[in-house]
């Protein structure tokens, strides 16, 4: 793991990114509740799938799932631009406020369903998913660029495989598992 990314994540504050009475519990390394019956994952978990996604500092990122906004931090760190897709308009705006207050310039917000990705600034050299669809969807895989890598929790609700997606020059698409997890769903709107 790359010594800047480890930096990053000790320096960063996650009690900035929960309310109270959560703020005391920020520094133990578990899920936290961020309202609404949305949770923020536990550090490490974070620090894995970041570092998972082999970040570079001219990419351009797709995050599924803003929630407190702790995850985004590290995209908008170690990448170029972040477009953060969020359902939930109060959870976006706190987001925003704590992202903008730690001086993040970087970031483009989208209010919507994640399943459809981002399709006006597609493709994306990295995809980060923060909620669990039952199956990959494929407007993501679609909205991958080539060379790209995403990781995505997938399976139903509670307990899902983390699974990293990865498309080569060619546009060939390759599924490798890399850890048992448990998320949040990525819910589906219907109409
Ligand atoms: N990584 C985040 C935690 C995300 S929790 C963090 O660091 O805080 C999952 C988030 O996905 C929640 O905010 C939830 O509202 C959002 N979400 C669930 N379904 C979604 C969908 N279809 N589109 C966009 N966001 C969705």
């Amino acid at each position: 793991m790359e010594a800047s990314l480890l930096q990053f994540f000790s320096s960063l504050d996650r009690s900035r990114f929960v309310d109270d009475p959560y703020k005391t519990l920020a520094q133990v390394d578990r899920p936290l509740p961020i309202g609404y019956g949305q949770t923020i994952s536990q550090p490490s978990l974070v620090l894995y799938m970041t570092d998972q996604l082999q970040l570079e500092k001219t990419q351009k990122v797709l995050e599924i799932g803003t929630g407190s906004g702790y995850q985004t931090a590290f995209l908008a760190q170690f990448a170029a631009e972040v477009y953060s897709v969020e359902l939930l308009g109060q959870l976006q705006c706190r987001a925003k406020e704590r992202l903008d207050a730690l001086g993040y310039r970087n970031i483009q917000y989208k209010l919507g369903d994640g399943n459809f990705g981002w399709a006006e600034h597609a493709p994306f050299d990295r995809i980060m998913v923060g909620a669990a669809p039952r199956t990959i969807p494929q407007t993501l895989i679609e909205q991958l660029a080539p060379q790209g890598i995403m990781i995505i929790p997938v399976g139903p609700t509670y307990w899902q495989e983390l699974v990293k997606v990865t498309k080569d020059e060619t546009g060939r698409v390759t599924e490798q598992k890399l850890l048992d997890v448990s998320f949040v769903e990525l819910v589906e709107i219907r109409n």
